[in-house]
């Protein structure tokens, strides 16, 4: 069996389904079971934030069906593939004329049978109408709490909390960390880096919100929280006042957002001085030695093209150019190829199921306070309580996690687009996932001036 692997991010404001990295390695794994090949992953994402209605992989992945490249297909669950009964009778369409085998996590979706039909059918259906519902559920409390412009546990950096005489809880500014918020936007505005402001900030031994540490992301997304100009947000977008006191001018507010959000910037937020693709992580073929790039120069009136040099016995020295080619052909046929995959899935330290598991649990009582707020069996201040300790929980095992995941570039190369996602990832990671996955060896040149790529040695690392 020729088995493509379809993953889908969906749109799904709270995060309860799936992440389109587990699908793919339960996926794998079921693929595995059944020795099918895998020759193909397909992943959407439809948490973009127009939501648009065309998913390029799944036409991509219909096509390969139609085409006869692929003949089995494994999802996590019949709702992954398919998001509406019609999509669902386009794949039973499509099975029945080519023969197309479908497999979900456990289970087998046999779309060949008229009960294999109707089991799918009423699958989808199920999973459609639970969707609709916890999501319907879900969003009103949550929804009712941010729109009442009700501040969550704490008071955020640079604010303080009081109550007012009618009871409610209010935040205004701290003096000092509003001040210190705003000389860092001023700072930034005006075209400090944030690693400057955060550095400057530990040498003055200026306290950070809950630590002593300045770090640029957090430092980050305190300039971009709408509190600071008084204002609430639901789902990234300001749905009113907060129950605060604005503390930094919109003026400001605005600039600041403007250059975060600067897609230019973002780009080149990774901001290393830009090194070469291999140096210090090619060795020299004689004696191990690290190799060094020099750039390109004159040497007696002769152009000297820019080469990697080993800076140890100083007897191997190559042109950069034809090395950095080979080495990134090689890395690309390897993060195109499904069974590297594989092979990091088998690779996680333990540490992660269980992070996951801990991170479904919390879902589930989440999910469970919630149907017992709908039901009525529990109030929306129970709610409220069991969410206020619940969240915090959740978005630190969810952190973790992302922690542990962001560990590994690697899985975010991985799969048929490789090729275009290394085009766009920063030179740091690059190099990175160099070092992850190979050692390379430059051997000196032979006679003769013709480049030799066997000459260039390559060893993958297990
Ligand atoms: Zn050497």
């Amino acid at each position: 069996m020729r088995a493509g692997i379809y993953a889908r991010i969906s749109h799904d404001p709270f995060e309860t389904t799936l992440g389109v990295q587990r699908q793919i390695e339960d996926c794998t794994k079921e693929a595995k079971r059944r020795n099918w090949e895998i020759v193909e992953i397909y992943q959407d994402n439809d948490v973009s934030a127009t939501r648009s209605k065309v998913r390029p992989e799944y036409q991509r992945m219909l096509s390969d069906v139609a085409q006869g490249h692929i003949n089995a297909m494994v999802v996590w669950d019949i709702d992954r593939l398919t998001r509406t009964p019609r999509e669902l009778e386009d794949i039973i369409d499509l099975a029945d004329k080519m023969n197309l085998s479908m497999a979900n996590v456990g289970g087998e979706i046999d779309l060949s049978t008229p009960q294999g039909k109707l089991t799918a059918r009423i699958k989808g259906n199920v999973a459609r109408h639970e969707a609709e519902q916890m999501s319907r559920r879900l969003q009103r409390a949550f929804q009712q709490r941010a729109l009442s412009g009700k501040p969550h546990s704490y008071a955020p950096y640079g604010f303080e909390r009081i109550t007012r005489e009618d009871g409610t809880k209010w935040d205004i500014a701290n003096r000092e960390q509003a001040d210190v918020l705003n000389e860092a936007a001023e700072r930034y505005a005006s075209g400090e880096s944030l690693r400057s402001i955060c550095q400057d900030f530990m040498r003055r031994g200026i306290p950070a919100a809950k630590t002593d540490k300045w770090a640029t992301t957090s430092l980050r997304q305190m300039f971009l929280r709408p509190v600071n100009i008084g204002m609430r947000q639901h789902k990234g977008v300001i749905v009113g006042k907060a129950n605060a006191d604005p503390i930094m001018s919109e003026d400001l507010y605005n600039q600041v957002c403007a250059r975060l959000t600067d897609p230019e910037r973002i780009k080149h937020a990774y901001g290393r001085t830009p090194r070469q693709l291999l140096s210090a992580i090619a060795q020299c073929g004689l004696c191990g030695g690290k190799m060094r790039y020099s750039k390109a120069t004159e040497y007696r009136g002769k152009k000297v093209p820019a080469q990697y040099d080993c800076k140890e016995c100083f007897k191997v020295r190559r042109k950069s150019e034809p090395i950095d080619q080979i080495v990134t052909g090689a890395v690309l046929g390897r993060l195109k190829d499904p069974k590297l995959l594989v092979a990091l899935a088998k690779d996680t330290s333990g540490e992660l199921p269980r992070l996951r598991e801990r991170l479904d649990g919390l879902k589930a009582r989440l999910d469970i306070a919630a149907d017992q707020f709908a039901d009525g069996t529990i109030t929306g201040e129970q709610l409220k309580r069991i969410n206020s300790k619940l969240i915090p929980d959740m978005e630190d095992t969810k952190k973790r996690i992302g922690h542990l995941q962001g560990s590994n570039p690697i899985i975010g190369l991985i799969g048929a687009n490789a090729a275009e996602r290394w085009e766009n990832a920063p030179l740091e990671i690059r190099r990175q996932v160099i070092q992850e996955l190979m050692t390379v060896m430059i051997m000196p040149a032979g006679a003769g001036g013709k480049f030799n790529p066997e000459l260039i040695k390559i060893e993958w690392k297990a």
